[in-house]
């Protein structure tokens, strides 16, 4: 039976290297119908905080995924002195009084006397990996203060909850030899290990705050979806082959092999992301966006949040999703709905508004109010004869109408945008742009 586990320290917010860690083992639990268990890792009180513990948890829930059995090491502590003990006994370790500390029930670590061997460990990613441990010192078990080293602690905990297969990130990987020999002193069977490999900002270096080193539950603020991070995450250490980009969760299941994992670093790359984003967002169901973007249209002031028109809304959402790379973006491009005073930007006026386009404007106001049926196809019939009617090219008042209508050079269809502006609302833009003679 496969039994993996993903071993958070609450110390931090979920980032993105945890939850690729995350991800590997809950697809492998997935693809082998094995168990994926949570373990807290929360041994140092001073670091650990339960706003930390939560956060994960929630990022965790976000992502999609659910784990079978979850334990926090703070609540194990007896387990892991026990052992300790038994080492102490069997003389496989000893006892070091805290420097500093005098008199009787001084506090005192407990100390793994290092032997000197070559210890293999069997990587299914990077296979056959040696080490020396000459160059490991004695290892403490249990800290003077009563709490187990990080080490101990993990062997103490994969062997009793029945671990097959350790998968974590590189950093680990020099602790690895030092937890084989634990095992073995202990008498415990080694689980497989699987070491993934490291997740660099874009200029090669660690991840930072500027290169992506950011919070899961940032990503979901900044309109993220969770199954684009998913599928962007899986692939920074994985493919499908065939250069297969969107995988979707229920698809990755099917096709993950971890033999297939990559042994170099990968590079976090924002632009890549932000595209995958938009593949998902271009595809997902408009009802579902909106239901996400409703708080932050109503923090906004956009709608209020008892009384808006959900089709009208949703009419929206479909009219820009295929143009997001975001969420977000959604209230960025869709403003001039909602905000009747749009100011366009300098940039966009001297492009196309330096000219005066009264009597344009003013034709095309009374097409407007002529029409009998202000419908997207009759709107565009009107605007296209007119431009026939002045012999100019359309895109010679497509431009200057939209700046005039929304503020910005770009956007949606002009004659989607002018119905779903209204009549009124477009004819009180163009105004504001005709000269009075
Ligand atoms: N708590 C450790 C960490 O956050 C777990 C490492 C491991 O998976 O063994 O990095």
């Amino acid at each position: 039976m496969v039994r993996v586990r993903f071993a958070p320290s609450p110390t931090g917010n979920l980032h993105i290297g945890g939850a690729r860690t995350a991800i590997f083992n809950w697809l492998y639990a997935k693809v082998k119908k094995g168990k994926f268990i949570l373990r807290i890792e929360d041994t140092d009180k001073e670091r650990s905080q339960q706003q930390y513990v939560d956060e994960i948890l929630e990022s965790l829930k976000w992502l999609g995924f659910d784990w079978d059995e979850i334990y926090y090491q703070g609540q194990r502590l007896d387990i892991y002195r026990q052992f300790a003990e038994r080492l102490l006994k069997e003389g496989q370790a000893y006892e070091q009084e805290a420097p500093g500390a005098e008199g009787a029930g001084r506090p005192k670590a407990i100390i793994f006397k290092i032997a000197s061997e070559k210890v293999k460990i069997a990587d299914i990613i990077h296979g056959e990996i040696e080490f020396d441990t000459e160059v490991i010192k004695d290892q403490v078990l249990i800290k003077s203060d009563g709490t187990p080293t990080y080490n101990f602690a993990c062997v103490v905990d994969d062997a009793a909850m029945q671990i097959s297969h350790v998968i974590r990130g590189d950093d680990h990987i020099s602790n690895t030899p030092k937890q084989v020999i634990l095992y073995k002193a202990l008498g415990f069977p080694l689980p497989q290990f699987a070491h993934l490999p490291l997740i660099l900002g874009k200029e090669g270096g660690r991840l930072s705050k500027r290169t992506g080193a950011t919070a899961i539950s940032d990503y979901r603020k900044m309109g993220y979806l969770s199954s684009a991070l998913f599928n962007y995450l899986l692939l920074l250490s994985w493919s499908p082959g065939g250069n297969r980009e969107v995988i979707e969760t229920e698809e990755a299941i099917r096709l993950f092999d971890i033999k297939n994992v990559n042994k170099t670093s990968a590079t976090f790359d924002m632009d890549k992301l932000n595209w995958l984003n938009n593949q998902y967002l271009k595809k997902a169901d408009p009802e579902k966006l909106l239901e996400q973007l409703l708080p932050s249209l109503a923090d906004k002031g956009y709608i209020q949040p008892d009384n808006f028109d959900r089709d009208y809304l949703i009419a929206l959402v479909k009219l820009f999703q295929a143009r997001l790379s975001t969420l977000n973006d959604f209230a960025d491009w869709a403003d001039f709905f909602f905000i009747d005073e749009i100011t366009p930007d300098h940039e966009a006026k001297e492009k196309f508004l330096s000219q005066d386009f009264s009597q344009e404007f003013k034709l095309f106001l009374d097409r407007l109010d002529a029409l009998e049926s202000f419908d997207i196809h009759s709107i565009e019939v009107s605007f296209r004869e007119m431009v026939i009617q002045l012999n100019v090219p359309a895109k010679a008042l497509i431009h200057p109408i939209r700046v005039a209508l929304t503020g910005k050079t770009i956007g949606p269809g002009l004659f989607e945008v002018i119905y779903y502006l209204g009549r009124e609302r477009t004819k009180r833009r163009l105004l504001r742009w005709i000269k009075r003679s």
